[in-house]
């Protein structure tokens, strides 16, 4: 099965809640006012599907058992109109395994002030309805996501957006299937992790397969499909001369192209959305993979390399949460620093697999020579990414508990690099290279990351929430010590906010 790249085919329900009490009018007026909330969000990315007002304990809780039932929908979105007993929602929110998003908002912008009366009064009362709501998702410990504001404000519709990529990102993540061709890089102890704790906690399957049998697909990739992704190449990409047909290397592309073909079919067979390589372990592979991971990562997949299973789903989540948006999501390694004072930048690469989808430039396609793996000189993609601001967020196991960590950075552009052929990024990480790089060096952050040109930093902080993991954020405003006390008191709260 290929790869979903749209959201096309999910939903989020909008439920409304308020009681018997106000008699039939009145609950007809709240439907009619709801439905026009909900109509107002109708042009965000996820469709929005309202539902009948909720005034009692059994409705609300057969909803959210219908909800979590349901794989289409990937979150709920909640507004008390009116006065709703949050005692009629305990047994639904503890029911409710989706996201929610708690919209306090109104009917109504503006007040008209010479004609309410008590009617309006107690049509129009989310103010305290909705406190009311909030109560009882404290009381209860329900992870959600507040949004306060009308919905004829694009703020407020900016959040739910950012809510709903977040969702979407959970939900990708709780069906997701990571296939690692070999283990670890040897020796390596920040790409290593609790696969078991993953599956708990994001929903993600992670399992190994010997990488002779991606070889054995890679061999079975015929003349006619290698014939197809070449020509494919050269219409997509500045080919070097070498590679092209019935030049002196071309072997080096069509070795190239069936690692594309292999891996593609060895993926969808499986129904994997994110995998892992290991230069240590290549078997009968020809080539590192690089130009085929770098096409993989651009078309959505997820990617990790030397094992690293963890990069590998940020990478994937990054392209669910980011679909539709300019910009892409790539593995990304700190590499090596320009410390000359007021201009220290960070130069990011890795050895072939950084994903195309960073540039909106035409890659070119090379092969030269790597100086680590024993195989033949394998194929890649050349490029800079695009000036612009971007994150990075890295994935790590503190032992008991996953820590996201987040740097924002402006990517800009590079110097020709002419000796260094390969997919890199150089960026000034905010909010300057030495508290930024003491801050992610204080929370044991990882050197592999992703990469996001389209994900702002709130869909990461949302995501964070709904899955209860830890996110620490390093931006224009951080300081080292401030950062540190931050450190201390989240590992305290983690660990009394998981129990026993
Ligand atoms: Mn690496």
């Amino acid at each position: 099965m290929a790869l979903s790249s749209s959201f096309h085919g999910l939903t989020v329900w909008f439920v409304t809640g308020s009681q018997h009490l106000y008699g039939p009018e009145t609950l007809r007026q709240v439907a009619e006012q709801s439905r026009q909330v909900a109509e107002g969000l109708a042009g965000l990315p996820v469709r929005v599907e309202w539902k009948p007002v909720l005034t009692d304990t059994d409705a609300i809780r057969r909803l959210a058992l219908d909800a979590n039932a349901d794989d289409s929908v990937i979150g709920v979105i909640s507004w008390m109109h009116t006065f709703s007993p949050a005692k009629m929602w305990i047994a639904g929110l503890d029911a409710l395994r989706k996201p929610l998003l708690h919209l306090h908002t109104q009917a109504n912008v503006a007040l008209p002030w010479d004609e309410i009366d008590f009617d309006f009064m107690n049509l129009n009362q989310a103010a305290h309805g909705d406190r009311e709501f909030g109560y009882i998702q404290t009381r209860l410990g329900v992870p959600r996501t507040t949004v306060v504001g009308h919905v004829s404000n694009p703020a407020v519709l900016a959040q739910v957006e950012n809510w709903q990529r977040a969702a979407a990102g959970a939900q990708a993540l709780r069906t997701l299937k990571l296939a690692r061709f070999g283990d670890n890089m040897r020796y390596v102890a920040v790409t290593e992790g609790d696969k078991t704790e993953a599956e708990l906690r994001f929903g993600v399957q992670v399992n190994t397969w010997g990488v002779n049998e991606l070889a054995e697909a890679v061999a079975a990739a015929t003349d006619a499909q290698v014939d197809a992704l070449v020509e494919e190449y050269v219409a997509s990409y500045d080919v070097a001369a070498e590679l092209l047909p019935g030049a002196e290397r071309h072997q080096s592309l069509r070795d190239g192209a069936a690692i594309e073909v292999g891996l593609r079919s060895f993926l969808e067979a499986g129904d994997f959305g994110a995998f892992t390589t290991s230069f240590e372990d290549l078997g009968a592979l020809r080539q590192l993979p690089g130009l085929a991971v770098q096409r993989l990562m651009a078309e959505g997949y997820g990617f990790g390399a030397e094992g690293d299973w963890k990069t590998a789903i940020l990478v994937r989540l990054a392209n669910v949460m980011g679909t539709g948006l300019p910009g892409g999501a790539s593995l990304m390694e700190d590499y090596t620093y320009d410390m000359v004072p007021g201009h220290e930048v960070i130069l990011g690469a890795h050895m072939l697999e950084v994903s195309p989808s960073l540039t909106t430039s035409k890659p070119r396609l090379e092969v030269h020579p790597l100086g680590i793996g024993g195989k033949d000189d394998p194929v890649r993609l050349v490029f800079t990414a695009d000036p612009g601001p971007a994150i990075v967020v890295a994935l790590t196991d503190l032992r008991d508990r996953f820590r996201l960590t987040a740097n924002l950075v402006e990517n800009v552009s590079a110097p020709d690099l002419p000796k260094l052929p390969v997919g890199r990024a150089v960026w000034k990480p905010a909010p300057d290279l030495a508290t930024s790089a003491a801050c992610w060096l204080a929370a044991g952050a990882a050197h592999h990351t992703v990469m996001s040109t389209a994900v702002d930093v709130e869909i990461f902080r949302i995501f964070a929430e709904i899955t209860r993991t830890e996110l620490v954020v390093i931006d224009e405003q951080t300081t080292v010590r401030g950062f540190q006390q931050e450190l201390r008191w989240n590992q305290a709260y983690h660990r009394l906010a998981q129990g026993l």
